[in-house]
């Protein structure tokens, strides 16, 4: 029996080594892993060029306080602020970690200007923030919030595509509105551009602020360094985290000089946030996260997506949908895609599952052809023995 607690529903499979797109068992069984850690090893397991950084900075400093100048925080902020729309970055070890700040961040931008009563903050209901405790309140999931009471005052929320509900809720006490530019546990849901742009215009109309939740979508996995870009919109805080660590827990929230002011010493912090250790490995990834890479993203989805939307024509009674954008791609099937996700497994190719019925596919960002036909041959068998 496991001594760890029951939250998971783990499967029995594990590994010993991971190599680029595979996986190795104990027994040398070898899994094409498409999940790569829910889209954090962006550059595939084992990058070499990342376990270089680590181990270079591992012999020289791991943790020092914030209390001190990090260098290497230093660095990564300025890269992440030169190719982004932001001017300030605070660093946190995780998504949740990183969609609260965004919240706290808001809040504080407006307690600064003297509108404390701007506080709530609008989110899709059944969006996906986080497991902390306001972030599973910011969600509206029923099924995350059960049992974990009192309801956290100070979210709104519409249904994904609701903007007439959206308007309404709009009050003098909204300070921001909080989305996924692609709901990725919701499904894999990639709200179109002018949705997003619409958003804007009304945060803008309404004196609020846009936070784009990019934990899942950013960081190059939508085929652009940022999932917006595609709309042209600029948001006013960013909170990313998964693919910037590339396999080490990193977080942050990225913010525009106009809310940033607001965050003077003492009012946000973090024991572990940013220390050398994960800035060394986070200088790394983004390095490596570059027109080339968004270059293969892009033309690696257009491949593959259009491949399983040929398979989606000949299985046309299992694949409803082909959804997704650059190496973030969700196959929603017509019944309960766990059957269809084991099976999958049993054949080698790992995925994992999202909201309505969708199996999501997150290669590594470096994926090669040869990986992608594999996986269509294996999607093709799977489909043509499922009933
Ligand atoms: C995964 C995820 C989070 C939470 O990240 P953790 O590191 O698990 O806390 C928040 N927002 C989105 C969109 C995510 O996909």
């Amino acid at each position: 029996m496991s001594a760890l607690a029951n939250n998971y529903k783990r499967k029995k499979l594990s590994f010993v080594k991971g190599n680029g797109s595979f996986l190795l068992t104990s027994n040398g069984q070898k899994y094409l892993d498409f999940v790569q850690g829910i889209a954090v090893n962006s550059l595939g397991h084992a990058n070499k060029k990342l376990v270089k950084a680590i181990n270079k900075q591992s012999k020289k400093l791991w943790h020092v306080s914030n209390a001190f100048t990090i260098p290497e925080g230093e660095k990564l902020a300025k890269k992440l602020v030169e190719r982004t729309f932001a001017n300030s970055v605070i660093f946190q070890n995780s998504g949740a970690e990183a969609t609260e700040a965004a919240i706290k961040v808001a809040r504080r931008y407006f307690y600064s200007i003297g509108k404390e009563y701007k506080n709530k903050i609008i989110c899709i209901k059944n969006s996906f923030h986080g497991r902390t405790i306001a972030a599973i309140h910011a969600s509206g999931s029923k099924k995350m919030t059960q049992g974990f009471g009192p309801k956290v005052p100070g979210f709104d929320h519409f249904n994904f595509g609701d903007h007439k509900k959206l308007k309404k809720i709009i009050t003098k006490n909204t300070a921001a509105i909080m989305i996924e530019t692609i709901m990725g546990e919701g499904g894999i849901k990639v709200i179109p551009s002018w949705c997003i742009k619409e958003i804007r215009n009304l945060c803008n109309k309404k004196g609020i602020l846009l936070i784009l939740d990019e934990v899942q979508c950013g960081i190059g996995r939508s085929g652009k360094f940022f999932a917006f870009e595609y709309a042209k919109v600029k948001p006013d805080i960013v909170p990313i985290a998964k693919g910037i660590g590339g396999g080490f827990p990193i977080g942050a929230v990225l913010m525009t000089k106009k809310v940033a002011k607001s965050m003077t010493p003492g009012t946000h912090g973090s024991t572990f946030g940013g220390n050398p250790l994960a800035m060394a490995v986070g200088n790394a990834v983004l390095d490596q996260i570059n027109n080339n890479l968004l270059k293969n993203v892009n033309k690696m989805s257009k491949y593959f997506i259009s491949n399983l939307n040929i398979l989606k024509k000949k299985y046309p009674k299992i694949i409803k949908e082909v959804r997704g954008l650059g190496l973030l791609i969700g196959l929603q099937l017509f019944n309960d895609q766990n059957k269809f996700i084991k099976k999958l497994m049993n054949n080698k190719l790992l995925t994992i599952r999202a909201a309505e019925n969708v199996v999501r596919i997150l290669p590594p960002l470096n994926v090669k052809k040869s990986e992608i036909d594999l996986a269509l041959k294996i999607i093709d068998k799977v489909c043509k023995e499922y009933k």
